[in-house]
């Protein structure tokens, strides 16, 4: 017998409508790629949001079709977000950090009709766009005066200009709710990227699923700033949860670096940000340079990378900011897990809690997840046992757009890549990448584990560690650091640091000192590139 209520599809641009009927005075604030600070409500955005579906519609615009950005967080984007996925077509955002020949082959591949682009991206745009085979059009996100005026580029059109002779009276056409709504490629280290392709009833249940107090724990009270780029798995969704719940958004633009973020923080009275570790350290840096403390910022969220402890310290101490430690992946909308202490933690002494706030946390309802061997066996969720970590839920991917990569699924399941613990309390523990982690003698050695340890060193900028071939025990970690300005450091007292930190056996072969750890366009080490670097390298114990 099936029940009786009624089939409403859920649809992204009700969450726009949601919230300018409920939290129509609350504000955007979005520091603007021109400069000043724009702000306006959710009631003007919704109305905007309308109008750019009109003007689409006036282009030419069909359901299906891909409209790509590139473009920084801030209000003309998050228009884009609603306006072309609430008139039917895809949202495709693209990160300009990546290399130009992925971005010609990802515009391309996604078939993209039309580009928004942000004023400072329009130069790149000019360079590549002979290499476009399917855009009709490229639209300036700007006002006519702000358009640039030696930019080079033939019939380019001007977002203000396009939605100023709009009514904004659009009706949102209703649909499947399985309707595809954006697209996001990942920044595969290896190959090209494979776009994630997601719907409308994937991102409004991960909405719901993010909101939720062990998630985000996000309301209308919150302000809410995403450092995280709209173009990085869609701001890991909080352009939409803040809609549904009617938070303030504070976008950041394109100035991400310490001052600019802090004064943003400081001016709007922030409470709630997310970003990669890499944001936090230079944030952290330049707070301890200028002496400077957070006066409303409360939750941090740390994903894309793992948390190193002592970032989470010197939050928690030194600003009074928990950090929210967050796993996820473009394949899984992205949230996966989000760490939030039991009740029962806070008894604990004070390095066993900072040992559970490591873990990449639990799943909130809708994120099923297990840990397998290497013939698929499942391992027991003790907190010890690691494997592949599998997952699947109702906004993680089924395949990558046009069958790229082939049936991805095992038994239903979608492989992470990841390999991690889970424990009774169901909390999991990322230990490596599959690909990162280091087979010493038949046993793995966790690069993270060895990387934390290594940046809980004050001389520490940033540590990196890779496996290196070695005759007798297959592969022994090399630790790759970059150290602090002015740090004394050398190889000898960093091992001695580590030691009694990690299993003896762990203990890094040799360390290297670089100028700089080299990171992907979403904010992760790069260690394909630190791999080739130290490619042919001889471990001295080799
Ligand atoms: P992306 O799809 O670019 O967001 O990358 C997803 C991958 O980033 C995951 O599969 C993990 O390997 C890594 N990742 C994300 N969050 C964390 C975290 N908190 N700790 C460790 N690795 C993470």
């Amino acid at each position: 017998m099936l029940g009786l209520m009624q089939d409403r599809p859920l649809l992204i641009q009700q969450l726009i409508e949601h919230a300018a009927l409920n939290h129509g005075d609350t504000e955007i604030v979005s520091r603007t790629v021109e400069g000043p600070i724009h702000r306006y409500t959710y009631k003007e955005a919704r109305d905007r949001s309308r109008k750019v579906a009109e003007a689409l519609l006036a282009l030419g615009v069909k359901p299906g079709d891909r409209i790509g950005t590139l473009a920084w967080n801030g209000y003309r984007h998050f228009e884009l977000y609603y306006g072309i996925s609430g008139m039917g077509a895809v949202c495709h955002t693209i990160n300009p950090r990546l290399f130009p020949e992925q971005i010609v082959y990802i515009v391309n591949h996604a078939e993209d009709q039309i580009l928004f682009v942000d004023i400072n991206l329009l130069p790149l745009v000019e360079k590549l766009q002979s290499q476009f085979k399917t855009v009709r059009h490229i639209v300036a996100m700007t006002d006519r005066a702000h358009v640039p005026a030696d930019v080079k580029i033939p019939n380019l059109l001007v977002y203000e200009d396009l939605i100023a002779d709009k009514p904004g009276t659009y009706d949102w056409p209703e649909f499947d709710e399985n309707t595809a709504s954006s697209l996001c490629y990942t920044s595969g280290t290896t190959g090209n990227p494979k776009g994630v392709l997601y719907s409308h009833r994937s991102t409004v249940l991960h909405a719901y699923g993010a909101a939720l107090p062990d998630t985000l724990g996000l309301s209308a009270r919150s302000v809410v700033l995403p450092v995280v780029p709209m173009f990085h798995v869609n701001a890991w969704g909080l352009p939409y949860t803040a809609a549904m719940v009617g938070a303030k958004i504070v976008f950041p633009g394109v100035a991400l670096d310490g001052a600019s973020l802090y004064e943003l923080f400081e001016k709007e009275k922030v409470v709630f940000t997310a970003g990669v570790p890499t944001v936090w350290l230079a944030l952290i840096q330049y707070m301890q340079a200028n002496k400077l403390k957070l006066s409303t910022v409360r939750y941090a969220v740390i994903g894309g990378s793992a948390a190193p402890p002592a970032m989470i310290e010197t939050f928690d101490k030194e600003y009074g900011v928990e950090v929210l430690h967050a796993w996820g992946m473009s394949e899984m909308s992205p949230l996966g897990t989000v760490n939030h202490p039991k009740e029962k933690h806070a008894a604990l002494p004070a390095a066993e809690q900072l040992a559970v706030r490591l873990k990449q946390g639990r799943p909130p309802y809708g994120v099923d997840m297990k840990i397998v061997d290497d013939s698929g066996k499942e391992l027991p969720r003790d907190g010890k046992a690691f494997g592949d970590l599998l997952v699947r839920g109702p906004w993680i991917t089924s395949g990558y757009f046009k069958g790229e990569g082939g049936d991805v699924l095992r038994d239903g399941w979608f492989p992470t890549g990841d390999v991690a613990t889970l424990d009774p309390d169901g909390y999991m523990q990322i230990t490596d990448r599959s690909k990162d982690v280091i087979k010493s003698g038949g046993e793995w050695i966790s690069s993270i584990d060895l990387e934390n340890a290594a940046m809980a060193h004050p001389g520490v900028a940033e540590a990196a560690v890779i496996g290196v071939a070695h005759p007798k025990w297959d592969e022994r970690p090399l630790l790759i650091v970059q150290k602090k300005p002015d740090a004394q450091l050398d190889k000898a007292a960093l091992i001695e640091f580590l030691s009694g930190k990690v299993a003896k056996w762990w203990l890094p072969d040799d360390v290297q000192f670089v100028e700089a750890i080299p990171h992907t366009a979403t904010g992760k080490i790069l260690k394909t590139r630190l791999r080739e670097d130290f490619k042919g390298y001889k471990l001295p114990t080799a």
